[in-house]
């Protein structure tokens, strides 16, 4: 299983997650990425098929901000 959120606190807004894998990410107002999935909680699965696009997600960001993990991730307070 894998489950992804994006930090957005070192996201820089530069719009490639969203381009690798659209059915992953998306953007705020300002351009900061999040995963559409679960509003960037990192409690919802990713379906198998995405998962050579989060990959590309992955590898393509330029702030190594979109972590991956095989369990959930605590759900992030604001
Ligand atoms: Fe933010 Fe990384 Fe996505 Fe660029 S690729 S918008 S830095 S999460």
């Amino acid at each position: 299983s894998k489950y992804t959120v994006v930090d957005q606190e070192t996201c820089i807004a530069c719009g490639a997650c969203g381009a690798a894998a659209p059915e992953i990410f998306d953007y705020n107002d300002e351009g900061v990425a999040f995963v559409i999935l679960d509003e960037n909680e990192g409690t919802a699965e990713v379906a198998e098929g995405l998962f050579d696009d989060l990959d590309d997600a992955v590898e393509g960001c330029p702030t190594d901000s979109i972590k991956v993990e095989t369990s959930p991730f605590k759900v992030l307070v604001d």
